[in-house]
């Protein structure tokens, strides 16, 4: 039995993986907003993962033994099986596989987060038929994966298909990463929610409103001049991301995924609509949406090699 673990900025999701790549049982933890601040993250980290799978195993009535391995896709730069950086839950450094190696007597295996989720989109989701592609997920940040010839652009010294700090705009806002400018500071779904909010002036906290408020707001008015050049300038800086993504790759597709997937209906076809009028001299490739939600980092956590 395989056991893929998730970790994203606000929740933890453990699953039960089969073989065709299927998550048969599922359980999620909630990382309330105020985890960031908390003392002893790490540990308890590491102690919501191991009730997760012990509920996991009782639920289904198995022993410990039937593990053969976990997967976790962890944000933050993942380095000889210790996750660093982790700038969305305020973390410098997680270590997981030695502790849930010596409590499960299995096989660990942690990798980035974007990077499973592009290969569970590679492999079961929206990118199988194409073979040289780009993952992105636009979320909390941007993440990424790169596929060329049907394989994972792994580099030799870092990771790799870091979209995210690919700068866009000189002497632009300041980001976690110690740039200026950088892609995920115009173009996450953060980076949306937070501009939403200063641009129609509702407050400071973008933690206080909620993601279907936001939604629901921008589909009741999206006739209004003002919604629509909000939603114009957001897509006008994705698209200077995907251009250049697609000048240095030359995928045939990029798969759009992580929150962006839930704003889809606003923003997706904008995008579509967008790119039709080449404002940019390029080859569009295909832009297509993340089918598997948040279910990929899961399964991806299992398959990447
Ligand atoms: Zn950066």
């Amino acid at each position: 039995m395989q056991i893929g673990i998730d970790i994203g900025g606000s929740h933890i999701g453990v699953g039960i993986v089969n073989e065709q790549g299927k998550i048969t049982t599922k359980k999620e933890i909630n990382l309330c907003e105020n985890f960031k601040e908390e003392i002893n993250k790490e540990e308890k980290i590491r102690d919501m993962i191991i009730s997760l799978i012990r509920d996991i195993l009782k639920q289904i009535g198995a022993p410990k033994c039937v593990i053969q391995k976990i997967g976790i896709a962890c944000p933050g730069t993942i380095q000889e099986g210790m996750a660093k950086d982790i700038y969305n839950l305020n973390i410098k450094s997680l270590s997981l596989k030695k502790e849930l190696e010596e409590e499960f007597y299995t096989q660990v295996v942690i990798h980035n987060d974007a990077k499973c989720a592009g290969v569970a989109e590679k492999l079961y989701g929206s990118l199988q038929q194409y073979e040289d592609c780009v993952f992105l997920c636009l979320g909390t940040g941007i993440g990424g994966a790169t596929f060329i010839g049907n394989q994972l652009l792994t580099p030799k010294i870092n990771a790799g298909s870091e979209y995210g700090h690919m700068i866009i705009q000189k002497e632009g806002i300041p980001c976690q990463c110690g740039n200026k400018g950088c892609f995920e500071k115009y173009a996450s779904m953060s980076a949306f929610k937070k501009g939403f909010i200063r641009y129609f002036n509702i407050g400071e906290n973008s933690q206080a409103i909620s993601s279907e408020a936001i939604l629901q707001y921008l589909l009741e008015n999206k006739n209004e001049k003002e919604i629509q050049n909000y939603i114009e300038q957001y897509i006008e800086n994705l698209m200077l991301g995907i251009y250049n993504i697609t000048r240095i790759m030359e995928p045939q597709a990029i798969c759009l995924g992580g929150s962006f997937v839930y704003f889809h209906k606003i923003l997706y076809t904008k995008l579509l609509e967008k790119l039709q009028e080449h404002k940019y001299k390029f080859r569009v490739p295909e832009i297509v949406l993340a089918s598997l939600g948040n279910d990929a980092g899961i399964i991806g956590a299992l398959y990447i090699e």
